[in-house]
């Protein structure tokens, strides 16, 4: 099937052409005809599956046919996106695709001067991409104004409400126009989706591309059972003996990421860490370094790499598991995206098994491991619990610094936090809103009960160790 068959203007054709996008992912087909009827979504994907062209091509397309005459500019239509680096990129799509249209965009996130962006709004703009406490702050200011937007598009909504922005949402729905469409995106469906969608939207058609992983589907998983003090020198002789060239890696903390990007450099190879306590200006200039090829490992934390739209990327590294198994799903993500293979490998200690069990109970399969010679694991090695005190402080001012907070997954939505604190969406907070700081996802669970207990050693091969592609479980549903 064509893009032409879609009911997209030639406007539209011409700059989906230009990206070289032969055919329309899954999502885009489904999707944007129903959009294009001005009907209310509820759409499960996730990044990689094409979900940005899914719903910003037929949003230009309608604000397109409606013009509106020259002079007034209004919002007409408003994307929600949780973290900064979503909502920059939403808004370079937005730019890419409405290219040959006489449509305006802006993009507001908080950690950034509001100045420039309230110079933006006031100049007036079709489309907002914002994150949900920046635009909060700007409508505060009166510096935007949304009572006309036609067009609500909330994006990884999973993701914000799992950050804690329900309020701020819920503040910001009751600045919309109560008559408007509603485009819902979120790649799980909780019991908080489901009641938000409930409220949200009117009549929705219920879209689900296949899988919620499409992307992951294509890539290839691979345990390496390894020691704590070896994992770095693992690393660096996999990206040279098998000339990796382009490869993210995450670490649970900010301070392992800069401390892994440092030792990696010393290895002599090209390394930057990217993270919440990072500028903004830092993060970008890394990202735009890692995707030239001038940087060859990216160190990333779960947080700051939320988001990240890198094409092709081949290699992903967990050199640490996440604390939350579905972060390893995040992170594995970020490869084998719109069809591209791709490799994901754990670096896993005795101290991790746990967490490695957790994740494949996620999974709802195991995944290979091999062993690399000379990197065999040592079995008098007892595994320790993971530390958490002074990560989870990192991890929080993390939070501070990349605009967004968390909560533990298990917490009661009684308990969740109220406010976005800290989050730097809002860099510059004004007003009075709550700042009870939300507790740290990585609180919630302790890695390792029971200190100092021997755990068995990773058997040097599960499975056998075959390539095999591993499937994701769809988590919709
Ligand atoms: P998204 O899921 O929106 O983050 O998109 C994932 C990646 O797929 C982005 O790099 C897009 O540029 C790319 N992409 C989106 N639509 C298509 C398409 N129809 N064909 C090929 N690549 C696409």
């Amino acid at each position: 099937m064509s893009f032409q068959r879609l009911g997209l203007s030639a406007e539209l054709l011409r700059a989906v052409a230009e990206q070289g996008y032969s055919e329309p992912t899954p999502i885009q087909r489904q999707a944007i005809p129903v959009v294009l009827q001005g009907k209310d979504i509820l759409a499960g994907a996730q990044t990689g599956t094409g979900k940005t062209a899914g719903f910003t091509l037929p949003l230009l397309e309608l604000l397109q046919e409606h013009a509106q005459g020259k002079g007034s500019r209004p919002i007409r239509a408003l994307v929600l996106t949780p973290t900064r680096e979503l909502a920059a990129q939403v808004g370079e799509s937005v730019e890419i695709y409405g290219r040959h249209l006489p449509l305006r965009s802006a993009v507001v996130f908080g950690g950034v001067k509001i100045k420039p962006q309230i110079e933006r709004l006031g100049h007036g703009v079709d489309i907002l991409v914002a994150t949900p406490g920046r635009l909060l702050d700007h409508a505060q200011q009166k510096t935007v104004d949304l009572s006309h937007v036609e067009i609500l598009v909330l994006d990884e909504a999973d993701r914000m409400l799992d950050m804690g922005f329900i309020h701020d949402i819920r503040r910001v729905l009751k600045l919309l126009p109560p008559k408007r469409q509603n485009l819902l995106f979120s790649a799980t469906y909780s019991k908080d989706i489901k009641q938000l969608a409930n409220d949200l939207l009117n009549e929705p058609e219920l879209i689900e591309v296949a899988r919620r992983n499409t992307a992951a589907e294509t890539v290839a998983q691979l345990i390496y059972p390894v020691d704590k003090a070896r994992k770095r020198e693992l690393l660096a002789h996999k990206i040279g003996a098998e000339n990796w060239r382009q490869v993210l890696v995450f670490t649970r903390t900010k301070h392992g990421a800069n401390r892994l990007a440092k030792q990696l450099e010393k290895d002599g190879l090209s390394a930057s860490a990217i993270h919440g306590n990072k500028s903004q200006g830092a993060r970008t200039r890394a990202l735009a370094d890692f995707k030239r090829g001038d940087v060859r490992v990216l160190v990333a934390t779960d947080i700051a790499a939320r988001g990240l739209d890198i094409d092709q990327l081949p290699h992903v590294v967990n050199f640490e598991l996440p604390n939350v198994p579905e972060d390893y799903v995040h992170r594995i993500g970020r490869t084998g995206r719109a069809g591209n293979e791709g490799e994901a490998i754990s670096l896993v200690c005795v101290d991790e098994l746990k967490l490695l069990q957790d994740i494949e109970r996620v999974l709802q399969r195991k995944i290979p491991q091999e062993v690399v010679p000379g990197y065999e694991v040592d079995p008098n090695i007892q595994a320790e619990p993971i530390r958490k005190g002074r990560d989870t402080r990192r991890q929080q001012a993390e939070s501070s610094g990349s605009g967004q907070h968390k909560r533990p997954r298990n917490a009661s939505s009684k308990k969740r936090a109220h406010s976005r604190s800290s989050q730097a969406t809002t860099g510059n907070r004004g007003g009075n809103r709550s700042t009870s700081a939300p507790k740290q996802r990585s609180e919630a669970k302790p890695a390792r009960p029971g200190s100092r207990t021997p755990q068995p050693k990773p058997s040097k091969t599960v499975n056998q160790g075959s390539r095999s592609k591993n499937q994701i479980p769809a988590l919709l549903g």
